[in-house]
């Protein structure tokens, strides 16, 4: 039974933004800590199972005219439940176009779902990834967490389900669908437990959230006086910080965004107006559904799609109370010292039967001591440990990078800064790698060992410890050490984690590589315990010792073989077992072939030098050997052959005379950065392959194209995903918390705002390259050329007009793409 209308009693205030639509009113699971079933209000049972055709015409028509008629940018739509994949893929996809067709030339659309996650599957994410859908799924934490609460009706757990979904959604294809993990907190879970089995499924984002409680029914704790919900929480906090806060955390995020005058992201904390609406499965308008755990019938509006236009919704007295900021709490609230980060907390939770919602939240000691305790180690992290080295790119060479070039002065700061980065991860790594119980006592020696031959080059030959350091894959390993570092997996002992920790020691062991790598470089003595990997000595920008694997290795239960390398002003040799290895280290440094000589018991060996390709004033080297270098896009080719290493090495000779002949614009700082080509194996179809990867600094990878222009155009583009990946590392030009997908003109699925941002740069290169094409050919090249500029002349302008009007921009953003819209205004 819905109540009667109740009339605004003001004008309307803010407009409605957020949309959570019930598109199925029941679910498959039975989670006993449910607000929907498990609450006070029980209204569901009244409501149509699964949301009709009418009720989804009638909601998209509302949700357009009201966007329409305030003049929104965008409007956020999220599909929710009970479990909204119940209403399957056919009404799924009907509410999906219905809204798409509303909006359309309206304003831009942020669709969502929220799910259980145990039906979700290939067919699901197919439709999800047509129409840029992101998929948020709640988990509680680790198995025996999540098993505490939600289960199906039987009993069973939901556990295995969930994670296989979650793991259709970390990978592949479907990765820009993954909007993140929500997760009730119970205070009876240990907290470090629930967050590491969290990071460990590589959420973009973890949403935190206080179990629904009001004054009336509060929430369960050993004492009434406890804040053992401060103290779950903190205990993360404490952890993330530590960790240099590698994953957005809401309720975090809000809290240090607000201490610094900035806006809260969710609705539970701070003193951001509430601008969102339910829209239920029979067209009620209702006000947030958390609501449901205060009393029956609490979240009814009166007001539904068919009679009322959401206008009437914002002059709601419940919808009105949470859009006055301080002026909308009780007394205590607006006298508390922390009002401002959190706002009372959520509605909900201040309830109480008699004085209603004018109370402090029932979570009112939590909110005060998490955030008191969050604004205390704010200060403490900024003033600790020396000062950070800072960087900054000159003003005339910030713009010209802005507009899509930039030379090697404009270059030289994001060297600089990518070596104070990868030397900050490197540190990071150590710390975490000899941290108590991280690893066994034999990989945190050898890591100790290799550290301790780092720090002496850095102290007598810093430029040789730079150059090394300055292999692209350097950094990409240590991302891939602090990665498996995060999820402490390897204390609880089952196979799995036995084989994570050997995969981890052996990471690890690489920092004796690159140790061992900068030593012969700095000319210096040392001795390094290094691990075989896939069957050869790797030494990071020299090459690797292929010896093929060792029978006694194969057998030994998966452990990883071990080299010794003594390094020498004169020699290095390598030692496996009873075979030792002798290489000239100038053959190393040079880039040459050695002669290697037979290990006594004859095992054979062959040293695969990473080779380097030349043009008139650069160098680069052409990286096949290196085992973190499969980290692009695409597959990387195994070891080159001399043949193969000789076409590259006439393809990049011509490349190179073509972008300095035709495109000298883009050879100053490719020329200056450009330190390391990939090979990838070429796709099928003969379409043309290349790739950059964020973490892979000064790296291009590419499948060999059959033309030299080609591959120039290939370089060039590359190369500007390398420049704004670096800009970006020191610069916010976007707000990171929005995780909305964008049209992106040249791809058929939607890109994040940074996915967006960095093909658009990129494409601004493309499109000034097709435009040089076109003046310098005749004929039908010509004209090729000026159908391919006008092509991506207009693919990026209209990209470029998307990030400016996307409303996540930071200042500096905007100027930024400001001066990319310059390069691309005729
Ligand atoms: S999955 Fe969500 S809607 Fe379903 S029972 Fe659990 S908490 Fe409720
Ligand atoms: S900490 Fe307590 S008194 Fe302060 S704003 Fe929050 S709920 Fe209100």
């Amino acid at each position: 039974m819905s109540r009667p209308f109740v009339p605004p009693v003001e004008s309307v205030q803010v407009p409605l933004g957020q949309f959570v639509l019930k598109v199925h009113s029941r679910c498959d699971l039975a989670c006993d800590h449910c607000y929907v079933y498990e609450a006070a209000d029980q209204s569901w049972r009244g409501r149509p199972k699964t949301i009709s055709a009418e009720v989804i015409a009638r909601t998209a028509q509302r949700i357009a005219e009201h966007a329409m008629s305030h003049g929104l940018d965008a409007v956020q739509v999220v599909l929710h439940g009970g479990e909204p994949l119940l209403a399957g893929r056919a009404r799924l996809r009907q509410v999906i176009t219905e809204l798409e067709a509303a909006l359309r030339g309206v304003c831009r659309l942020d669709l969502r779902i929220h799910t259980n996650g145990v039906l979700l599957d290939e067919g699901f994410c197919e439709l999800f990834a047509e129409h840029g859908v992101r998929v948020g799924i709640s988990l509680d934490g680790d198995r025996a967490a999540n098993d505490r609460h939600r289960r199906y009706a039987d009993g069973r757990s939901s556990y295995d389900k969930v994670t296989r979904a979650i793991g259709l959604l970390r990978g592949g294809r479907f990765r820009d669908l993954y909007a993140g993990l929500l997760c009730t907190i119970d205070i009876a879970n240990d907290p470090l437990v629930v967050y590491e089995s969290l990071m460990s499924l590589d959420p973009p984002r973890i949403d935190f959230l206080l179990p629904h409680a009001t004054w009336d029914h509060p929430p369960v704790r050993a004492a009434a006086a406890d804040t053992e919900y401060a103290g779950w929480l903190i205990a993360i906090f404490d952890r993330w910080l530590a960790e240099g806060r590698t994953a957005r955390i809401r309720t975090f995020d809000s809290i240090v965004s607000t201490l610094g005058g900035g806006k809260s992201f969710t609705e539970a904390l701070g003193l951001e107006p509430a601008a969102l609406v339910v829209i239920e499965t029979d067209g009620s308008y209702e006000q947030a559904d958390s609501l449901k755990a205060a009393f029956d019938g609490a979240p009814q509006t009166g007001a539904n799609v068919f009679d009322h236009a959401l206008d009437v919704v914002t002059g709601h007295p419940g919808i009105l109370a949470r859009q006055q900021g301080a002026a909308g709490l009780c007394q205590t609230c607006q006298e508390c010292p922390v009002v401002t980060s959190c706002g009372g907390g959520l509605y909900t939770h201040r309830h109480r039967t008699g004085s209603g919602f004018a109370n402090p939240s029932v979570y009112c000691a939590d909110l005060f001591k998490l955030i008191t305790h969050i604004s205390s180690r704010l200060p403490e992290e900024a003033a600790g440990g020396p000062a950070p080295a800072t960087h900054a790119i000159d003003g005339r060479d910030f713009q010209a990078l802005a507009a899509g070039y930039g030379d090697a002065a404009a270059m030289a700061p994001l060297i600089e800064a990518q070596h104070s980065l990868l030397r900050a991860l490197l540190g990071g790594v150590y710390q975490a790698g000899t941290a108590p119980s991280a690893v066994p006592a034999a990989a945190q020696a050898e890591l100790r060992a290799a550290w301790t031959v780092l720090t002496a080059i850095d102290r007598e030959h810093p430029k040789a410890l730079a150059a090394t350091l300055s292999h692209p894959y350097v950094r990409v390993w240590a991302v891939r050490c602090l990665e498996q570092l995060r999820p402490a997996a390897f204390s609880r002992g089952d196979e799995d984690q036995t084989a994570t920790v050997r995969g981890l020691a052996a990471d690890l062991g690489h920092l004796g590589a690159i140790a061992a790598a900068a030593a012969a470089a700095a000319g210096m003595t040392a001795t390094l315990k290094i691990p075989v990997i896939d069957g050869a000595v790797h030494l990071p920008a020299l090459g690797r010792l292929q010896v093929g694997r060792d029978q006694a290795a194969r057998s030994s239960g998966g452990a990883h073989e071990t080299a010794t390398v003594d390094v020498a002003a004169d020699v290095v040799s390598i030692r496996i077992g009873e075979s030792c290895w002798a290489l000239a280290t100038i053959d190393l440094l040079s880039g040459g072939g050695c002669p290697v000589a037979t290990a006594q018991n004859g095992r054979s060996a062959e040293w695969q030098p990473v080779r380097m390709l030349t043009g008139p004033g650069i160098r680069v080297a052409l990286e096949d050997t290196d085992p973190y270098r499969d980290c692009h896009q695409w597959r990387a080719l195994p070891r080159l052959t001399d043949a193969e290493f000789a076409r590259w090495q006439r393809h990049f000779a011509a490349a190179w005379e073509e972008i300095e002949r035709e495109h000298a614009v883009y050879a100053s700082a490719l020329a200056a950065g450009l330190t390391t080509l990939m090979p990838l194996a070429a796709a099928q179809e003969g379409n043309e392959v290349s790739a950059a990867a964020r973490h892979a600094f000064g790296a291009v990878a590419a499948a060999l194209p059959d033309d030299p222009v080609t591959l120039a155009l290939l370089l060039i583009h590359e190369f500007q995903h390398v420049k704004l990946g670096a800009v970006l590392d020191l610069y916010d030009l976007f707000d990171p918390a929005d995780d909305r997908l964008f049209h992106a003109p040249w791809r058929a699925d939607k890109r994040p705002l940074e996915g967006l941002l960095q093909g658009t740069y990129a494409h601004l290169a493309v499109t000034d390259f097709w435009h040089t094409r076109q003046r310098v050919t005749v004929g039908p090249a010509a004209e090729e050329a000026a159908q391919r500029f006008a092509r991506w002349h207009a693919h990026t302008r209209d990209a470029v007009e998307t990030l400016a009007s996307s409303g996540s921009l930071t200042p500096l953003g905007t100027w930024f793409v400001d001066e990319m819209r310059q390069s691309v205004t005729p």
